[in-house]
């Protein structure tokens, strides 16, 4: 048996109710094959890949808190150190009920060759809670982020571990997250980003994600001969992600006709109205059914069916397997030309392997959602500096940052012999400097 697949078949012994870290385990070690038998003797020696799928250190603690009834609940904590031979651990804190160890492992796991590929000296790492922030008030969501951090602050620090959001974790959780860290701990450093602007934030932040999604997704049509103006775009989500990437990809000339939440979606074939997105999203934080009294003509449908739409380019940038294979499908039929994940492994296994079968330009998460995490970088660096810098020097630099990953992933996926696999591109480029670090550092 190769020695990737005795490390697939031992993370699957080992993790058997983690689904999502098996996934994510399998597409990057099936990606990494050129590489990994090229060098089959040594990684089996050293252990390599055993030592890459461990976590460093998995923290999982108790979060009570008591709501404005005066009733106590309790939720799970977690935050997961996965690798840190390239840099502090970096990765969000994800507040979803869904959250379970396997997908921090996952999303941790993920986000070692994402912040690899940035070219910056971030590790890997993933944090969260099965706390629901829908329907709290603030009041409550402040109790829960101070009950998190009060276990939290422990183990991370500027130098050590620097979380940030993801999905329920937005400037408001971040702010009652830095509040009480700065408390118990008594200093006032880069412990977090995505900060507020008045305490060490970065401009574009909030921005980044989406943003850096369109410089990606832009580059990666460039380079294939293709205008992104006046192309026709579906995303899905309607959240931090999805609204930047929204209002980037307008900016570009693309036009956007829907976006969802997990009650259901919009078509509005006139392009979506970005002004009543955000105010029906991030300041009324309300559902998407308000979206037809600011526009009539729009439909709005229950339960899913972005990818049903006729469109040149898909943007998935919701949640993990949001994309099936009967989605892809319908996109291939519909005559799109490429999807870029905004979110983190928000296509499966086999939606990818029939897009990409199809001739669908393909960038993944890793790479195209990594101008969060980029930025988040930046702010690192703003932080240790005391300055802060412009809008157009940080959006200048993140799109520096997305036009060389792309060059990245295109380069790598060429230099093996399988051009235009971004998969494997994004995964060998980001897995060759974390190795290289690995290996100078020896066996830890
Ligand atoms: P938000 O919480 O701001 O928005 C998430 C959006 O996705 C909401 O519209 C939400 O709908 C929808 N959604 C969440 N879960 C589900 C589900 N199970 N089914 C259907 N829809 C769902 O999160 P972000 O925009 O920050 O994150 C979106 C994705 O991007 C995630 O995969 C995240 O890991 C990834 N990402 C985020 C980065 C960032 O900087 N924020 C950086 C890199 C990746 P509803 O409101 O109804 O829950």
């Amino acid at each position: 048996m190769s020695y990737i697949d005795e490390v697939i078949d031992l993370v699957v012994k080992k993790n058997p109710a983690q689904p999502e870290f098996i996934q994510a385990v399998k597409e990057i070690l099936e990606s990494l094959r050129f590489v990994v038998e090229a060098n089959e003797e040594t990684f089996r020696r050293e252990a390599l890949l055993e030592r890459l799928v461990e976590p460093e250190r998995q923290l999982i603690f108790r979060v009570p808190w008591v709501d404005d009834n005066g009733n106590a609940h309790v939720n799970t904590g977690y935050r997961v150190q996965f690798n840190s031979a390239i840099g502090p651990y970096k990765g969000g804190l994800r507040l979803h009920p869904s959250v379970n160890l396997g997908i921090i492992k996952f999303l941790g796991f993920e986000q070692i060759f994402k912040n690899s590929l940035t070219g910056l000296p971030i590790g890997g790492g993933k944090g969260g809670s099965d706390f629901d922030p829908k329907g709290k008030s603030d009041r409550e969501i402040m109790a829960f982020c101070q009950s998190y951090m009060t276990e939290l602050c422990k183990y991370i620090g500027a130098d050590t571990d620097v979380p940030a959001g993801d999905i329920g974790t937005g400037a408001r959780e971040i702010g009652y997250l830095y509040g009480q860290y700065k408390r118990i701990k008594g200093v006032y450093e880069g412990v977090l980003t995505g900060k507020g602007l008045s305490y060490g934030g970065s401009l574009a932040r909030k921005q980044a994600t989406g943003y850096g999604l369109l410089y990606l997704t832009d580059e990666m049509l460039r380079i294939n001969g293709i205008d992104i103006k006046g192309k026709t775009v579906a995303i899905s989500g309607s959240g931090n992600v999805a609204i930047y990437a929204a209002e980037k990809a307008m900016e570009l000339g693309a036009k956007v006709v829907t976006v969802s939440d997990s009650n259901g979606w919009v078509y509005d074939a006139e392009g979506i109205d970005l002004e009543a997105l955000k105010e029906i999203k991030e300041v009324k934080r309300a559902r998407l059914t308000e979206y037809k009294n600011y526009r009539p003509n729009s439909e709005y449908h229950e339960g899913r069916g972005v990818w049903s739409v006729k469109v040149d380019i898909a943007l998935p940038c919701a949640t993990q397997n949001e994309l099936h294979l009967e989605d892809a499908k319908m996109l291939v039929e519909n005559g799109c030309i490429a999807v870029a994940e905004g979110a983190n492994m928000p296509t499966t296994l086999e939606a990818t392997e029939y897009l990409q079968n199809n001739n669908i330009l393909f960038a993944p998460g890793k790479a195209a959602n990594a101008g969060g995490v980029a930025t988040s970088a930046l702010e690192m660096s703003q932080n240790s500096e005391r300055l802060s810098w412009t809008f157009e020097e940080v959006d200048s630099k993140l799109k520096g940052i997305m036009v060389n990953i792309c060059h990245s992933m295109a380069d790598t996926a060429e230099k093996y012999g399988v051009k235009g696999n971004y998969v494997v591109g994004a995964n060998i480029a980001g897995f060759e400097k974390v190795v290289d670090a690995m290996n100078a550092q020896g066996i830890v």
